[in-house]
């Protein structure tokens, strides 16, 4: 068997990972965006380094945009076969993927508005792809193995990192031989604030893992929210200024909204106003909250006294495009959460370009930023910033906090990995991931007891017979 690193070889978005039998089966795991500076509709997802119409089946490990960005894409250019996935992840890619088809026309008119059109700003897809996209979904049940073929089956297992995903655990036959598999897709939190926590999965020959904080730690959760809490009041109690939090709309909003909710709850949060300013994360939301069977026991004995774990008086989700400028115009202190998370699109451009010139403002960073974004300049202490032709001074306080990240830390990560005995794995290939981070990882990983660790890059291919 081959495995293709198509994408979130050493980088962290773009997820793709092609499994190709001796056979001639094709299978791919994910097929996600490339996000971040020039690659974002650029060269790298306008074209697949294979051919669409020859993968036999795709299988999702969770709603990311970064994972499931170009499915659309992927049908448009002849893909056919099922796409399978568990039940919250076709909800979310219904909303996610016409959401990616509407900001890549959007962004298309404006460029053409502004006279600024070239290649890069075309769309990849548009509506129609998304729908026969979506045709070719299949839903599967978590901790039961499906037969998807003669020759593979396929069990998701809770990870824990957000609302649907798993980690895809598969048995491949090849001649005489099956192949234990695990792909891990993004692993969660060890204490995921809403979701139910990681499971074991079974043991697997070769393991596909994320890498994204395999040099970092977190930082506990009790720590955190007190920091949070004491930004909330530095913010807009002392300074009377508004805290601007970019978000993404899947995962990280509803966390911040939950935490925000526990304060008020406790009494501990100022009477200001919160907005969760996107359409997009609003409708996220309202799915997160029709699975409550995905629930972790700490937030299901939390809505015994609060049936809204993501509602609260002083709350307004904001669809409407008009109701999102007026915030331009508010004086007095508030908190707005917007998209998307690494400042790259979306309402959040105007909150910073609004906000950010203030120093009575803060602009809370809770997630992994790739450094070429906006999110990851200021991440990095950028004192000037552009944004639509326009340059910025940084006035406004930037805080970071981590342990809002939706993935473990690299000591998560190894304990999440430490249901597998080392001495069975033949390799372990670490993608989504710095390549810098992942060599930190796999001295981690090899000092945890691990070992025939590599680490892929884009367009690799390797036998693992
Ligand atoms: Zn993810």
């Amino acid at each position: 068997m081959k495995i293709h690193f198509n994408g979130a070889a050493r980088t962290v978005t773009g997820s793709k990972h092609l499994l190709e039998t001796d056979d001639g089966l094709k299978i791919l795991l994910d097929c996600g965006m490339f996000q971040g500076g020039e690659s974002e509709g650029g060269r790298e997802n306008r074209h697949f380094d294979f051919e669409p119409g020859e993968i036999d089946l795709l299988i999702l490990s969770h709603a990311h945009i970064d994972h499931s960005g170009l499915i659309p894409k992927l049908v448009k250019d002849g893909f056919k076969g099922p796409i399978y996935c568990t039940e919250p992840t076709l909800a979310l890619c219904e909303i996610m993927l016409p959401d990616s088809a509407h900001i890549q026309m959007s962004d298309y008119r404006f460029s053409e508005k502004k006279g600024l059109l070239s290649q890069a700003n075309e769309p990849l897809y548009d509506i129609d792809d998304v729908l026969a996209a979506l045709d070719l979904f299949q839903t599967v049940n978590y901790n039961e193995w499906h037969h998807l073929h003669d020759d593979v089956a396929l069990m998701f297992t809770f990870v824990g990192h957000i609302i649907g995903s798993g980690c895809v655990n598969l048995r491949v036959k090849e001649g005489r031989k099956t192949h234990k598999i695990a792909y891990t897709g993004d692993i969660g939190r060890k204490t995921h604030r809403i979701i139910k926590g990681w499971e074991p999965f079974p043991q697997a020959e070769i393991i596909i893992t994320e890498s994204t904080y395999g040099d970092r730690l977190h930082g506990d959760i009790a720590t955190n929210e007190a920091r949070l809490r004491e930004i909330v009041h530095q913010t807009c109690v002392v300074n009377k200024g508004k805290l601007i939090i970019p978000a993404f709309s899947l995962g990280r909003t509803q966390e911040i909204v939950h935490a925000l909710d526990k304060m008020e709850g406790e009494g501990l949060l100022p009477a200001v106003k919160v907005f969760v300013d996107s359409p997009l994360s609003t409708s996220a939301t309202e799915i997160v909250k029709s699975f409550p069977q995905y629930y972790n026991k700490a937030i299901k004995k939390y809505m015994e006294r609060d049936s809204q774990p993501f509602g609260f008086s002083n709350l307004h989700y904001i669809r409407d495009v008009k109701y999102s400028k007026l915030l331009n115009n508010l004086e007095e202190p508030c908190i707005i959460i917007s998209a998307s998370g690494m400042i790259e699109a979306g309402r959040i451009m105007h909150h910073v370009a609004n906000n950010i010139e203030d120093e009575r403002n803060t602009l809370l960073i809770v997630g992994y930023c790739e450094p070429s974004t906006l999110g990851g300049r200021l991440r990095n202490g950028a004192k000037e910033i552009r944004i639509y032709g326009r340059d910025y001074k940084v006035k406004a306080a930037v805080e970071v906090l981590d342990a809002y990240s939706a993935h473990g830390d690299y000591e998560e990560m190894i304990e999440y990995l430490s249901c597998q005995e080392p001495h069975l794995i033949r390799k372990i290939f670490l993608v989504h991931g710095r390549y810098e981070t992942q060599t930190t990882y796999r001295t981690h990983l090899m000092e945890a007891g691990f070992h025939h660790i590599e680490i892929p890059d884009q367009g690799d291919v390797v036998e693992v017979s």
